[in-house]
């Protein structure tokens, strides 16, 4: 969620997400494209003895080209994994190394490290296949945020987290309520008088268990889903048992017939939609402020050169960048010592340029760089928030094909 992410971590979001676009596209014309996924906790020369295994063990591959290209890889691996001492990087690290087709029967020998992704690698995967496995690394990026997880009927609750796609269970709580069935003796008046009461001291266990997970956490939650069967889940919701804070954060409830662990991943199946609705609405509101300034306000700017202007005065409180802009900047110092800059397509000429200043011809742009680069890293020296904007609703397709991708929030008039 942009809103409750940093500059910082976007930005590095940004990085992998580069790379990962980069990464999916490449085919090896064998199986004899390596990815290894390595977990935090696990020790680099446990993953080198394993690339030495896998190494020996490619001398039985028949084709001899295929069997160079995998040995190659694993080679440069190797190589790379000599930065590290004993274990890899915080949450994790992620080695791509392939020759990869290059056109015209030709190939191209890649390799890609990608240090601390955004959520901690569970298990340590080795893969090769003609094309790299980027799947759970494009999953870490989808649909960040964090939701509290309940299910539970009146045998069993389950509470956890949903931090991006990974489902954490962390406690779990079983009842001593009673069966409908009563036994022989027992009054039916007493018996379902103390039936109730097991309920609802279940109920008040369950959201003790809930309170003291999610009440510290309450600030970054983006929402708590609710699972069970019906009435429970109802009863448990209308019945206050839940601390009134996290009462306001619930997104909603939902049918599921399992209350343990798999439980918990029945309810985020059941929540997809409330899910996926939730992650376009903080880009909705964002973007109708936007267009609220544009028409009634003083507030909006829009268009890279206006927006980078008012972004280098420190006058933008929130930059807005569409999710798909895929620019570069070129800067340019024209003979009279001006400085400018363009945003244009990666495959643009970027020569031709005038400078904004006087007018003079410019004939190369001293550097080109990534637009998202360029814009975020003048965002983070003006203590200026970065929301990526997805394009998948209107008004954030609107920033991408009406405001060129770039558009911003002021502090404050700057008459720009
Ligand atoms: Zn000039």
């Amino acid at each position: 969620m942009s809103d409750s992410s940093s500059g910082q971590s976007d930005r590095q979001d940004y990085e992998f997400q580069k790379v990962i676009e980069e990464l999916e596209d490449y085919r090896g014309s064998g199986t004899q494209l390596v990815t290894i996924y390595i977990p935090d906790d696990t020790q680099v020369s446990e993953v080198v003895a394993h690339v030495t295994q896998e190494h020996s063990e490619a001398a039985n591959i028949k084709s001899k080209q295929t069997r160079t290209n995998v040995q190659d890889a694993l080679k440069s691996i190797k190589d790379r994994l000599r930065y590290y001492d004993t274990y890899p990087p915080e949450n994790g690290l992620v080695l791509f190394s392939g020759a990869v087709d290059a056109g015209g029967g030709r190939s191209d020998m890649i390799t890609r490290v990608l240090e601390s992704p955004p959520d901690p690698i569970q298990s340590f995967r080795y893969h090769c296949d003609s094309e790299f496995l980027t799947e759970p690394l494009e999953s870490m990026l989808e649909d960040k945020g964090l939701f509290g997880l309940i299910v539970l009927d009146r045998r069993e609750a389950n509470v956890g987290w949903l931090r991006g796609k990974r489902i954490d269970p962390v406690k779990s709580a079983t009842s001593l309520v009673p069966g409908k069935q009563r036994k022989g003796g027992q009054s039916a008046q007493r018996f379902a008088r103390l039936r109730l009461e097991a309920i609802d001291n279940f109920y008040q266990e369950v959201a003790g268990m809930a309170d003291e997970l999610f009440v510290p956490k309450r600030g970054e939650i983006d929402g708590i889903l609710v699972g069970g069967p019906s009435p429970t889940k109802d009863d448990f919701l209308s019945g206050d048992y839940l601390h009134h804070e996290l009462q306001d954060l619930v997104l909603g409830k939902f049918d599921v017939s399992y209350t343990d662990e798999s439980g918990l991943s029945e309810l985020v199946d059941a929540a997809e939609d409330v899910l996926d609705e939730y992650e376009v609405l903080q880009d909705k509101q964002v973007m109708e402020q936007f267009f609220k300034e544009l028409h009634d306000g003083e507030l909006a700017t829009y268009g890279f050169g206006p927006t980078r202007q008012n972004l280098n005065m420190g006058a933008v409180e929130q930059l807005l960048i569409s999710e798909d802009l895929r620019q570069e900047v070129a800067s340019y110092t024209c003979p009279n010592g001006h400085d400018t800059y363009a945003m244009l397509d990666p495959n643009a000429d970027a020569s031709d340029a005038v400078c904004n200043s006087c007018g003079a011809a410019i004939d190369e742009p001293d550097e080109r760089t990534d637009a998202i680069d360029h814009l975020m890293e003048l965002a983070e020296e003006r203590g200026t928030e970065t929301v990526f904007v997805s394009t998948d609703f209107e008004k954030g397709d609107q920033l991408l094909s009406a405001f060129g991708g770039v558009a911003g929030i002021l502090r404050y008039d700057t008459g720009i």
